[in-house]
């Protein structure tokens, strides 16, 4: 709609408040006696979200497979209205205005089509480009913390931990915050976090190696108290480890935080099943 017809719609709107002119839809802003055409919410047009296939599980059940319709006040950034429809910004890439980028703190007016992107993997931590990041996690991922540990990434983890708590660890020691609380990931002080995709702690953890493109060091940490471990003697640990361990283990470690024992089997079943996946997964993402 242009022209007088446009121009009428605008002074019902401007004058009558309520009244519906019949413009949604209409992707202009023009000024009309001085008010701003777009500061008219009943006539400002939605915006469009078209949300990638690995966003789709933060949506509701009924937005998905579908382009989303969000209002637009005028006021809210891009990046709170994509967090109001279900994606936390920590798990957004790029976005796309009508086909240009744009940063989150963009302002859309209505009348946007909005391609939302996931974020790029893998994914370059602020401050640890040269090196491994380290990680800070949520009170429900104690097994995923304790595969971590086994794989010698630097994993925090306690099981007794408010939010804001988390959040203060997380930035004071840089660590990636790891959770599956969008609510915590909304956080605006939190300087990095992460969603964690999956219920297993298998499939989280090949997750996370693939996104964080991870080194792995297995066997040097300790998976109760992520303390390192440095190598121990046969009598330093005799006292502590039963006989026939004694007889069939070569090398022990002890943990330097907690002084807990270690020593790799020559059968360690499960565990060297884990760290035979996790390297196949950091092998197959170089
Ligand atoms: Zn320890």
């Amino acid at each position: 709609m242009v022209g007088p017809e446009a121009e009428r719609s605008a002074r019902v709107a401007v004058s009558g408040g309520a009244a519906r002119a019949g413009s949604r839809g209409l992707g202009i802003c023009r000024r009309v006696t001085g008010v701003r055409w777009d500061a008219d919410p009943v006539n400002r047009p939605d915006v469009l979200l078209q949300i990638p296939t690995e966003l789709q599980p933060f949506l509701s059940p009924r937005q998905r497979g579908l382009p989303v319709n969000v209002p637009a006040d005028g006021d809210s950034t891009l990046g709170h209205i994509v967090e109001s429809a279900g994606p936390p910004l920590p798990e957004v890439g790029r976005l796309l205005v009508d086909g240009r980028e744009v940063q989150p703190g963009y302002r859309p007016v209505g009348g946007e089509v909005v391609d939302v992107f996931p974020i790029a993997r893998p994914q370059a931590v602020p401050e640890f480009e040269t090196r491994t990041p380290r990680f800070l996690l949520d009170v429900h991922l104690g097994a995923l913390a304790r595969r971590m540990r086994l794989v010698g990434i630097d994993t925090a983890y306690h099981n007794d931990c408010d939010d804001p708590t988390l959040v203060v660890q997380a930035n004071a020691e840089r660590r990636v915050l790891l959770t599956q609380d969008r609510g915590l990931l909304r956080r605006k002080n939190l300087w990095f976090g992460a969603y964690v995709y999956g219920i297993r702690a298998d499939v989280q953890l090949d997750d996370l190696l693939r996104r964080f493109a991870l080194t792995l060091a297995p066997w040097t940490r300790c998976t109760a108290c992520n303390g390192e471990l440095r190598a121990a003697t046969r009598e330093e640990v005799e006292p502590e480890v039963k006989p026939g361990t004694l007889d069939a283990v070569e090398s022990f470690a002890r943990c330097r935080e907690c002084a807990r024992v270690y020593w790799h089997g020559a059968h360690g079943g499960h565990l060297d099943e884990i760290v035979e996946a996790a390297q196949r997964v950091v092998a197959s993402v170089r």
